[in-house]
């Protein structure tokens, strides 16, 4: 039960209050699910959206009735976030335009985004002596070293030169005219200056790099929820669990056994279409786009993404690998289902608006 957990080091874990901005979002969402389920610890959740947490708030008697609540704001503009982050033991910050059709389309937005509105948050996790931690992402990395080196060079099968690691790899952007490294550019340097914090201030943090995370709940269609499936247990080691060890660092969370290509994803979610839907197989089910016919002007495709899961195995244990596995091993399936219900409902509820002629 909650209240008996321990953490890694087997000391039990006490109830902390935690400010969760962008926690009506996919992970947030799976986040807060997890927390009022699996620990006794209290949720201020931030978002301008709620739809994918309503289940969490209401009713009042929900067994975790008091332990969440939800404070709708926009962290451009809200006075009230400081008072929130002050009220909390730890802040999580998730809030972001993490859309890669956004990259190349809306790179002032996306800047603004994730690093301009990420400013007052570490600014009062550190003023305040809170606790951060801040998810950035896997597209930091940019491009491998390996996608540098000749075709035939017998050194692109090395790991050495496309395994990401936290302490070790690069990050390699593409020219600026490549408006798609916007994300990844702003991402880094808000690491960099909470890294900053960190050295120069004392800065208590965590950084995530979460390796294309999918699951139940990803807002293919915004505003319109799914039913709630497979959570990794992952995510709640970062919360209170074990702060002295996942102090200052920087951690990859992905599978490094999941690597996939754009065109064998698509073969694999038309096969589990067409397993759920009871449809007959496409003839032809995949064709080939290109990365600029389908995101526009400035695009830059990224060529490998495997994590090297040292350092989070390390600080964090073997609890990582399975509940990565777990999750990544039935989520195919599990957001195949999941989609077409959403689609399903989505679908039946614009055919029934009527028309305006
Ligand atoms: P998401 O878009 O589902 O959630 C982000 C939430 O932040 C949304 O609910 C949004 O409304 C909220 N938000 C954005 N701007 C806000 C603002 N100004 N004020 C208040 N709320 C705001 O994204 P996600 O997939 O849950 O990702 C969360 C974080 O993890 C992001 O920082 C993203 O860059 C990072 N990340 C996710 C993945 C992944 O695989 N899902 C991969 C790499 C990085």
């Amino acid at each position: 039960m909650a209240a008996s957990r321990m953490d890694l080091d087997g000391r039990p874990i006490k109830p902390i209050t935690i400010c969760m901005i962008g926690a009506g979002g996919f992970i947030g969402s799976h986040l807060c699910e997890k927390l009022m389920s699996e620990t006794p610890h209290k949720v201020l959740a931030l978002d301008v959206y709620n739809d994918k947490i309503k289940h969490l708030l209401e009713p009042d008697s929900l067994p975790w009735a008091g332990r969440i609540q939800f404070h709708r704001l926009n962290i451009k503009h809200d006075s009230r976030l400081e008072g929130l982050i002050k009220m909390a033991d730890l802040t999580i910050n998730l809030a972001a335009i993490c859309t890669p059709a956004d990259y190349n389309t809306r790179p002032l937005d996306t800047i603004y985004s994730n690093f301009i509105d990420a400013l007052p948050v570490v600014k009062y996790c550190s003023e305040n002596n809170k606790r951060l931690i801040h998810f950035s992402t896997c597209e930091v990395y940019g491009k491998t070293i390996q996608s540098f080196l000749p075709k035939d060079s017998p050194l692109r099968q090395d790991p050495a030169y496309y395994v990401l690691k936290e302490d070790v790899s690069p990050c390699i952007f593409g020219s600026i005219e490549k408006q798609r490294w916007s994300y990844a550019c702003a991402k880094q340097l808000i690491e960099r200056l909470i890294y900053a914090e960190g050295a120069e201030n004392g800065l208590e943090f965590t950084i995530v790099r979460p390796f294309n995370w999918i699951g139940p709940r990803m807002d293919f269609i915004p505003g319109i929820d799914g039913p709630s499936e497979g959570v990794p247990r992952v995510l709640a080691c970062f919360s209170n669990e074990n702060p002295g060890r996942a102090n200052g660092h920087i951690f990859n969370v992905g599978n490094p056994n999941n690597e996939v290509t754009v065109r064998q994803l698509a073969e694999m979610m038309t096969k589990v279409y067409t397993k759920v839907s009871g449809e007959s197989a496409l003839e032809t089910p995949t064709i080939d786009v290109s990365s600029k016919e389908f995101y526009g002007e400035g695009y830059d495709d990224s060529d490998k993404r495997i994590p090297d899961m040292t350092i989070i195995n390390k600080q964090l244990g073997i609890l990582l690998l399975p509940c990565l596995l777990i999750f990544s091993l039935s989520l195919i399936s599990n957001v195949g289902a999941s989609d077409l219900k959403t689609y399903a409902e989505a679908i039946k509820k614009s055919m029934a608006k009527p028309t305006s002629s």
